[in-house]
């Protein structure tokens, strides 16, 4: 089907304006790291539709399995039944070195080896609505209100977790009263807490950002709300949307220790930071400790829209029959790819790619930030963020443009002056040296 360019036009501007776009261009189709457009231009694609193409776009064995499926069953409504794909889903990210392994060390909660050895599931379609299956877990199964949520978080999107989102305020601004119960605590971002709270090494201002973080959240309790009215503590590990920052180990231990403590569910926003994305199943992985509730999306599918959150079924088991659910929730298509998608990261040894092309993107970076403006290279695995020096005068949005220019399909992100590399899994060295170079060329060009 061929379509004029004036046609193309004027569907185009059908679309809400309230989406934002990197770039004008109609993709036709994308293979691995590559996307092309329906002018004929391959671009190299370091967004990964933002963390979800983990697994390279249209990677034969997930498109082979969604085909297949398709010509099975489509949709096998959860609320009528069971299907198949789900029934193999749920075994495969249960496997003890699989995917959910992070939620094997109960916390205050009887852990998933206190009734079976397995997490339990509920599977919905996107990472907002996982997220509000979250929150509404821990209301409901702990008979308190309050969400507490982290500076420069990111949520989604809906009217739930749009009040949970503080990573920029154009996220609520204009849309009316947010939801109540919501506190906010300073996430440790240590690059920014050093004109705060002062230089040294950089362990020394770790620990300093992670003690100041900790005492903080004991003033949310002194200040905003008593333990006795926060149901959950909802934190993404690494940070996506607020600038790909990881939160430094110790906090995430210290945190799970004062959720406990306190009574409070810790509720792992994993939806950017999962499968894969940081060299682990789940970045806390990382971390040794295990959160009450996981939530995962993105790139459980390869692209397909799944998402779900996992707990301990003594949790997971509070929630009345119906009270849970949707229509297209944990789609068979979606699970038949997540099933794929798992095999394939599995297979094709991605999650050990993603540690060593992480590591040879940050070395390329810090090379560049020898004499480039550039204040922090930071991330895990193939989560890896780039922050320009103030100095710089705000040039990421600038260089994104001109890498597009140049080939390249690279985000921004945060208030601050940020640009962050998503590419697949199972990116090739060439293809990372490739991304370094595009990107070091288009900062020069910017700044020429
Ligand atoms: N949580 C995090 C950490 C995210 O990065 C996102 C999406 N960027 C969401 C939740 C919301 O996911 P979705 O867009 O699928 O609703």
């Amino acid at each position: 089907l061929s379509r004029s360019v004036s046609t193309l036009r004027s569907a185009k501007s059908q679309l809400s304006s309230g989406i934002g776009r990197l770039s004008p261009h109609t993709f036709s189709c994308g293979s691995g790291s590559f996307l092309t457009t329906t002018c004929g231009l391959t671009l190299l694609d370091f967004t990964s539709g933002i963390g979800v193409t983990n697994t390279g776009h249209s990677h034969p064995r997930v498109v082979a399995a969604a085909q297949k499926q398709a010509g099975r069953l489509v949709h096998g409504q959860v609320n009528v039944g069971y299907h198949e794909p789900m029934l193999d889903l749920i075994d495969g990210l249960s496997e003890p070195a699989g995917p959910l392994a992070c939620m094997a060390s109960p916390s205050f909660l009887p852990g998933p080896h206190a009734d079976g050895g397995r997490p339990h599931l509920f599977f919905w379609n996107s990472g907002a609505e996982a997220v509000e299956a979250a929150v509404k877990l821990a209301r409901h199964a702990t008979r308190k209100q309050g969400v507490l949520v982290f500076q420069g978080g990111y949520h989604g999107r809906t009217l739930g977790t749009m009040s949970m989102t503080t990573s920029k305020n154009i996220y609520r601004a204009g849309f009316g009263a947010n939801l109540p119960g919501v506190l906010v605590a300073p996430f440790p971002y240590v690059h920014r807490y050093k004109e705060h709270l002062g230089g040294g090494t950089e362990e020394e201002r770790e620990e300093r950002t992670v003690d100041f973080c900790m005492a903080q959240l004991d003033l949310v309790l002194s200040q905003q709300a008593p333990a006795s009215d926060i149901a959950c503590a909802v934190i993404e590990p690494v940070q996506g949307e607020g600038g790909y920052v990881p939160a430094p180990a110790s906090f995430i231990r210290r945190l799970r220790e004062w959720c406990t403590k306190h009574e409070i569910l810790m509720v792992a926003d994993e939806v950017q930071s999962g499968f894969g994305r940081t060299g682990g199943w789940f970045a806390m992985d990382h971390y040794g400790v295990s959160p009450d509730v996981l939530v995962f999306a993105k790139g459980i599918a390869s692209g397909f829209p799944l998402s779900g959150i996992a707990a301990p079924g003594s949790l997971m088991n509070t929630q009345p029959p119906g009270s849970m659910g949707g229509t297209y929730a944990g789609n068979a298509v979606s699970c038949a790819a997540a099933v794929a998608t798992i095999a394939a990261m599995q297979d094709e040894g991605m999650l050990a790619n993603a540690v060593a092309r992480g590591e040879q993107l940050r070395g390329g970076l810090a090379e560049l930030q020898k004499r480039l403006p550039i204040a922090d290279v930071r991330g895990l695995g193939l989560m890896v963020g780039v922050e320009f020096e103030p100095a710089a005068g705000g040039i990421a949005g600038a260089v994104t443009q001109e890498c597009l220019a140049r080939g390249m399909l690279l985000l921004q992100t945060s208030v601050y002056d940020t640009v962050r590399f998503i590419p697949p899994l199972n990116v090739s060295e060439d293809e990372v040296k490739m991304g370094l170079e595009i990107f070091a060329s288009s900062v020069d060009a910017v700044l020429a």
